[in-house]
């Protein structure tokens, strides 16, 4: 626990977010300001400040956060697609440094990404 880190806190049951998914590794619970109809965050338990900081060791975590990405999308029936997320760093907007993915869905996404 990274005690200055908000999804450290979220985690931690200090501040209130709604579990819609748990398991051993990962919660997930919706974004406060949602950028789409469906926006998840999935939020590894462990402290990994960004995907810059990612290592081999963090593969078997870093491909559970998609796995779980993919089933909350199949369980929103996300059938017509979605976008995963993962800001990173001051250029790619990232404003919370504990890694997490973005699941945003619900209507179409456009690219360029802005
Ligand atoms: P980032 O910008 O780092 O990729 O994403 C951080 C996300 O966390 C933002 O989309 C922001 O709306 C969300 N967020 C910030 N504070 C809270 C909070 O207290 N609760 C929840 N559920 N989401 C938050
Ligand atoms: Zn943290």
């Amino acid at each position: 626990m990274n005690t200055d880190c908000l999804f450290c806190k979220i985690l931690a049951g200090e501040i209130p977010a709604n579990r819609v998914y748990e398991d051993e590794y990962s919660i997930a619970f919706p974004d406060i300001n949602p950028q789409a109809p469906t926006h998840f965050l999935i939020v590894p338990k462990e402290h990994l400040a960004s995907q810059a900081k990612a290592l081999v060791e963090h593969e078997q975590l870093l491909g559970h956060l998609l796995v779980v990405a993919a089933n909350l999308a199949r369980s929103r029936k996300l059938d017509k697609g979605y976008r995963v997320v993962i800001n990173t760093g001051e250029d790619g907007g990232q404003t919370v440094h504990h890694l997490h993915v973005h699941l945003l869905g619900g209507r179409p996404m456009h690219w360029p990404p802005g």
